[in-house]
């Protein structure tokens, strides 16, 4: 039974809704492992249009729970939306028994597009907006870094810099209007298994941080699309590698400025200047995957 840390100050009946947007990696970097077995990370988060649309309701029943779409999700402690309420009660004094967490999932699960993060940070957000006295966001977002790693940049959202675990954050400037082709193959690829391959293989390229966050800058979309790179692209087992390079294949081929995996995959992402071109992407990736998505980039949270 999850810790709820007393009765919700919600009052009873009302409902609250919000919109948790997917997150890409324009760019992936490790730059070590640490003595606590996490590794240093250097990363651009981009948020997009993708999301799950999370609802709060306050009952009279007991404890958290979670309801989504998806039969095989956690409806207990173990869904980040729960823990997130927890942690929210923990840090104000404002609990959460009674929290029901209702969770229309689109973001698909285990795709490297920190869904279930951003599921947290939405709860964290709808609470704190209910809270009289609420929390800064540096003071979320430090709230979500006990619930996961990329929890604080899905609190900040848009574009962002992220180092360390993930909880180092930096606002960039948004990205000049532009489309996302986003495919995710239908194979799992497990994390742990990537940072285990990484420690045994040595990285051959790098991103080219520093010119991506000129690129940024400079509102150049070509020098953006030119510079996305994921380290992880580089360890993963061949079979996966050739899947992953056959999206990213179809990306460039139907115009997309630039082609990448975001996060631990499998999801790819083509980034587009033309609407067209994103549309011509899409319909060649619909013919052989099911999870396709044509989107934009998120509003400010
Ligand atoms: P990341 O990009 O942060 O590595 P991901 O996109 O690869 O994350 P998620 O979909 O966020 O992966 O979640 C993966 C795991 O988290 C699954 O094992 C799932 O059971 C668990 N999980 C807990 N809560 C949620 C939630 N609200 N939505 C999705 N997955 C959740």
């Amino acid at each position: 039974m999850i810790e709820t840390g007393g009765k919700s100050q919600i009052p009873e009946g009302l409902t609250l809704q919000g919109e948790a947007f997917a997150k890409l990696n324009l760019s992936l970097d490790i730059l070590g492992r640490r003595e606590d077995g996490y590794h240093d990370l250097c990363m651009v988060m981009h948020s997009v249009t993708l999301a799950d649309q999370v609802t709060l309701k306050q009952t009279g029943e007991t404890g958290v729970r979670v309801e989504t779409n998806l039969h095989f999700l956690p409806n207990d402690e173990k869904n980040l939306a729960a823990r997130a309420a927890a942690a929210y009660g923990e840090a104000t004094g404002r609990g959460a028994e009674g929290l029901r967490i209702q969770i229309q999932k689109q973001i698909p699960v285990c795709a490297g597009m920190a869904g279930g993060s951003s599921d947290a940070a939405a709860v964290l957000r709808l609470l704190n907006r209910q809270n009289p006295t609420p929390l800064s966001v540096t003071e979320l977002a430090k709230v979500g870094e006990k619930v996961g790693s990329d929890v604080p940049y899905c609190v900040l959202g848009g574009t962002a810099l992220a180092e360390g675990r993930g909880e180092r954050l930096t606002p960039l400037p948004p990205l000049p209007p532009c489309w996302f082709v986003l495919c995710k193959p239908p194979f799992p690829i497990s994390t742990p298994e990537l940072f285990g391959r990484v420690n045994c293989h040595k990285l051959r390229c790098r991103p080219d941080t520093e010119g991506l966050l000129r690129a940024l800058e400079d509102g150049d979309l070509e020098g953006i699309a030119r510079r996305m790179y994921n380290v992880f692209e580089d360890v993963l087992p061949p079979r996966q590698a050739a899947a992953i390079q056959r999206i990213k294949t179809s990306l460039i081929g139907s115009g997309a400025l630039g082609a990448v995996m975001s996060g631990s995959g499998p999801t790819v992402f083509g980034l587009f200047e033309a609407e067209e071109a994103a549309q011509k992407a899409l319909g060649n990736l619909k013919r052989e995957y099911k999870d396709v998505f044509l989107v934009k980039s998120a509003p400010l949270v």
